[in-house]
């Protein structure tokens, strides 16, 4: 039975009648009592994301008495967020999500406190982050982050609560080297090439996933807070909800883990922030979203291929693009121009890179990527351009 410690003994707190009321179902389990919800209020959890799985997770961390809760996001509020996102309403598209958060949290539990940072985690800022916390919960949607918070977890020495899905799948872990489980590195030592990544941003997820997997996480936090039951250390849970199938792996530390090994190779946090827009090992030629507008802008003449699909195209697009989606591009070659300089984009510039790969086996050479393709777009020229 694992148990977090805690930085203040829980004993100092005291629970007010309104808590004692409002908790009074859980502080009847035995497991839990009043000493569990001591714990629980002294308790500080981070949460990186307030997205799919962040949503579920923080909605019932703050509703059982987590007394601090932190909550990491940079992004606002999409429309196409609402349907996995059930901490944001339609009334909050366009606001910060963790003020969103901030405000849907405290109406559930006003007695807690919320912690808020509108900004990404990277190598500068991880540390000072999660050292002032007692468990992560992993929330993130991309890999660079998921490393980050894992390693800097590892020589904190706080639990880090994984969890992650794709499409109908979704898995969830516990990473503790310090009391005796794996890493993250130790089950993939080093992040995959851009390329071999399905995408950053772009798979599809029915919503009810990412709340199955995050529900689990806060059920994880809240054991080991209270300090009851066995937990996901040193297993692997997949759950496959079209079959509705839960397995289970074991998994191991990995004593030549670059990160836990016994030797350890990364001592330091990796800014793998560009991870996604980073075309790693590939000598396709890039176009920044400033260049671009700059080339656009100065009258120089340009064609611009779109090699996403129709509904990707009908939600956003740079004006003056042509869409060529990646499947129709073997015959479509004819309206591909062979003299000017010719941008392919898609949504994070893994797909254009995909496509140009493919044409200058064709014998085109006039062409440019969008670096981090219309996301990038979005960051740097145009903020009005439709996110999904
Ligand atoms: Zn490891």
């Amino acid at each position: 039975m694992a148990k977090v410690t805690l930085d203040k003994s829980s004993l100092e707190v005291d629970l007010s009648s309104d808590e004692l009321l409002r908790y009074s179902r859980q502080i009847n389990l035995a497991q839990v009592g009043k000493e569990g919800q001591r714990r629980l209020k002294e308790a500080r959890v981070l949460c990186i994301g307030a997205g799919g799985l962040g949503s579920p997770a923080t909605l019932y961390l703050a509703a059982a008495g987590v007394g601090t809760l932190g909550i990491i996001d940079q992004d606002t509020v999409d429309l196409s967020n609402l349907h996995r996102q059930l901490l944001h309403g339609t009334n909050d598209v366009g606001r910060a999500k963790t003020d969103s958060a901030r405000a849907r949290l405290l109406l559930i539990n006003p007695t807690i406190a919320i912690e808020t940072y509108t900004t990404r985690l990277n190598a500068s800022n991880a540390i000072d982050l999660i050292r002032n916390y007692d468990i992560v919960v992993d929330g993130s949607d991309n890999l660079p982050t998921r490393y980050l918070s894992s390693d800097v977890c590892v020589w904190e020495r706080k639990p880090n609560i994984y969890g992650s899905v794709h499409q109908f799948e979704g898995q969830a872990s516990l990473f503790a080297p310090h009391l005796g489980g794996p890493c993250y590195r130790c089950l993939f030592p080093e992040p995959p090439p851009p390329e071999a990544i399905p995408s950053c941003a772009e798979a599809g997820v029915l919503g009810v996933v990412p709340a199955l997997i995050g529900i689990i996480q806060a059920l994880e936090a809240i054991k080991l807070i209270i300090g009851t039951g066995d937990n996901l250390l040193g297993r692997l849970l997949h759950i496959d909800a079209l079959t509705l199938r839960f397995r289970e792996f074991k998994i191991r530390r990995d004593p030549n883990c670059p990160v836990c090994g016994d030797s350890p190779a990364i001592t330091e946090p990796v800014d793998y922030e560009q991870f996604c827009n980073r075309s790693k090992g590939s000598s396709v030629r890039g176009i920044t979203a400033v260049q671009l507008n700059e080339m656009i802008s100065q009258g120089e003449k340009v064609a611009l291929v779109d090699v996403r699909e129709p509904f990707e195209f009908e939600i956003a697009r740079i004006p003056n693009s042509q869409l060529i989606p990646l499947g129709t591009i073997p015959e479509r070659l004819a309206e591909i121009p062979r003299t000017a300089t010719t941008v392919v984009m898609c949504k994070t510039g893994v797909r254009s890179a995909r496509a140009i790969e493919f044409l200058r086996g064709e014998g085109f050479e006039n062409l440019l990527n969008l670096e981090g393709g219309l996301d990038a777009w979005r960051e740097a020229v145009d903020s009005t351009l439709r996110k999904y």
